[in-house]
C-alpha cells in the first residue's frame, strides 16, 4: 500500500517534470513569442491545483531514547497527510528500530504492541492485527527515513505507536485527532 503511494507520486512527479521540459524546449525553439507565453500561462494554471491538493507533510523523528518528536497531530477528516519518519539514533536496528503505525480509533495500543512483539519477521507488523492499521512506515535503522501518505478517514482519535518491542510502553506513542 505504501509502495503504491510512493510509486504513484514518483510517476506523477516524472510526468509533471517531463511536461514542463517539453513546454520549455518548444517555447525556446519557437520564434513566436506569444505562443511561449501562452504555454507558460497554461503550465502555471495546471500546476496550481496540484499544489493545493498535495498532502500535508508531518515530519517526525525517532531517537535512541525511545521518543517521537511529535506525539499529537491535529487533522481534518478527509485530509491527506504524509508522515515522514526519520530515525536520528545511532543504535543498530535490531536493538533500537523504529516505525510509525497509525491505528483505527478505539484500538488498544498496548495490546497491539504486545502482539507485535512476536512478529519480528514481519518488522513487528502482525498480520493478525492489520485490520486495525490505517497506515504505517517501514521499520527503520539508524539514519534511515521512510514516509507514508494516507487520507484521514473521519473525525476521531487515532492512536499511533512504534511497534518495536516495548517502545510503546516506554512512551513511543501518540494520537492523531481528526475533526
Ligand atoms: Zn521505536
Amino acid at each position: 500500500m505504501k509502495i503504491t503511494h510512493v510509486t504513484l507520486a514518483m510517476v506523477t512527479a516524472l510526468l509533471a517534470s517531463g511536461c514542463g521540459q517539453k513546454e520549455t524546449a518548444k517555447g525556446g525553439n519557437s520564434a513566436a513569442a506569444p505562443t511561449q507565453t501562452e504555454a507558460n500561462a497554461a503550465a502555471t494554471a495546471t500546476s496550481t491545483p496540484a499544489e493545493k491538493t498535495a498532502a500535508r507533510v508531518i515530519e517526525i523523528t525517532a531517537n535512541d531514547q525511545m521518543k517521537f518528536s511529535v506525539t499529537r497531530i491535529e487533522a481534518k477528516a478527509g485530509e491527506e497527510i504524509k508522515v515522514v519518519l526519520r530515525n536520528v539514533g545511532q543504535l543498530p536496528k535490531e536493538a533500537m528500530g523504529h516505525n510509525w503505525v497509525l491505528l483505527k480509533p478505539g484500538s488498544d495500543v498496548n495490546a497491539f504492541s504486545t502482539t507485535a512483539m512476536s512478529a519480528r519477521d514481519k518488522d513487528y507488523i502482525p498480520d493478525s492485527l492489520k485490520n486495525q492499521i490505517i497506515a504505517h512506515t517501514a521499520l527503520l535503522g539508524p539514519r534511515q527515513s521512510d514516509e507514508v501518505t494516507f487520507v484521514v478517514p473521519a473525525a476521531g482519535e487515532y492512536p499511533f505507536l512504534c511497534s518495536f518491542p516495548a517502545h510503546a510502553m516506554a512512551g513511543m506513542k501518540g494520537v492523531l485527532v481528526a475533526k
